[in-house]
């Protein structure tokens, strides 16, 4: 690492491991000299629904608009937002994806030898921006159960904590946070701590704690949301955080002038009205959730309860039965990079995707836990 290339390059950059992210189905296709409709991806939470028709609809209508740069305040998309969780479009900012937002609030608010709080398995990516900006994160162990602990969480805060995560579900172990636990941890942390609550899978709970009530009270939080997941709008990359008007107003400074494209804001805006599409993507979601948990119970496999649209199960060596998977057509996450060797990270499909990844799943382990 002494060439030219990295003589200036900022020194956090060596340490920083780039995000891996679920295998592409298109890679899969091609080591395998099979078509991509016959690769099953479960492995990055996605809609197995696709997007909402009504998004599809906005967005080929958008297409036709392509030669001209997007909106780039957001207007009618933030305007629906705030309409409909009661806020003002002063409160809302969008992102190119909701992780855009997480980088936006580095850009905002770490510097070097600052401190992040996470629980340990937390999302990759608050490790990956906190990095980035040359700030370390102290990643707090969980309750038994994959929980995340949030007195040990205020516990971890020191002077130099700028932001705290909460995640909710969370992922990849698709559990939750009480309402209980969040409001006894808001009364204590520190005006100065910025407490960002990571939605991303908010919309698959049934009773949803209000952390909404603390951007109107004006509190350091923020609340982050996406289209990528309920909504099946993964690829056309956007998010949202919704937060006091003065906090979005910094981070709006931190975002590029035209952050989030045309055909996205498009679909996001008509999506977010089909209420339809989203009861029925939380419906097929819930059944299948049911599905894999029962089946890993048969199989004699321990799995993490999970109010999210994916399910952590233990299979011994997770990284093993990933790489068998694959060569079955079935793309899941392994948990390596998450500090869970053991264990895959499988979505919620379709009815028939679940079956073969079920299935695939029983020929690949071994014989005992084989017998459904
Ligand atoms: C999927 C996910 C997101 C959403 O990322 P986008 O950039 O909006 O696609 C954010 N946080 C968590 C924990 C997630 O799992």
């Amino acid at each position: 690492m002494s060439s030219p290339f990295w003589l200036h390059a900022s020194p956090q950059l060596r340490e920083l491991v780039s995000y891996e992210p679920g295998k592409p189905i298109e890679d899969l296709a091609r080591e395998l000299g099979i078509p991509p409709e016959k690769i099953v991806k479960l492995a990055s939470n996605e809609n197995p629904l696709g997007p909402s028709p009504k998004a599809i609809a906005a967005m080929r209508a958008a297409l036709n608009r392509a030669q001209l740069y997007p909106d780039g305040g957001g207007y009618y998309l933030r305007e629906a937002i705030a309409q409909k969780f009661g806020l003002a479009r002063e409160n809302v900012i969008l992102g190119n994806g909701s992780n855009e937002i997480i980088e936006f609030l580095g850009h905002a608010f770490l510097r070097p030898g600052d401190e992040v709080v996470t629980s340990e398995h937390a999302f990759a990516v608050y490790h990956l921006m906190a990095q980035l900006f040359g700030a370390r994160t102290v990643e707090v162990p969980e309750l038994p159960g994959f929980v995340q602990d949030l007195d040990a969480t205020l516990a971890a805060i020191t002077p130099r904590t700028r932001q705290v995560y909460i995640t909710n579900p969370n992922n990849p172990t698709g559990t939750i946070v009480s309402a209980g636990d969040i409001e006894r941890f808001m009364d204590r942390v520190p005006d100065g701590v910025t407490v960002v609550f990571d939605e991303a899978y908010h919309e698959f709970l049934d009773d949803a704690p209000d952390t909404l009530r603390y951007v109107r009270e004006g509190r350091n939080a923020i609340v982050l949301r996406t289209f990528s997941k309920i909504q099946g709008l993964a690829s056309l990359r956007i998010g949202y955080g919704m937060a006091p008007a003065e906090l979005i107003d910094i981070l709006q400074k931190t975002r590029q002038p035209f952050n989030v494209n045309g055909l996205a804001q498009a679909g996001a805006l008509a999506g977010l009205a089909d209420t339809e599409h989203q009861a029925r993507t939380k419906a097929v979601t819930e059944e299948g959730r049911t599905l894999l948990h029962n089946a890993f119970e048969k199989m004699g496999l321990e799995s993490v309860p999970s109010f999210a649209n994916f399910v952590l199960v233990n299979v011994g060596d997770g990284r093993r039965v990933f790489e068998d998977l694959l060569k079955k057509g079935i793309i899941v996450r392994a948990m390596n990079s998450y500090k869970l060797p053991a264990w895959v990270r499988v979505s919620v499909g379709t009815p028939e995707e679940n079956r073969r990844f079920l299935d695939a799943l029983a020929a690949v382990l071994p014989p005992l836990a084989a017998a459904i």
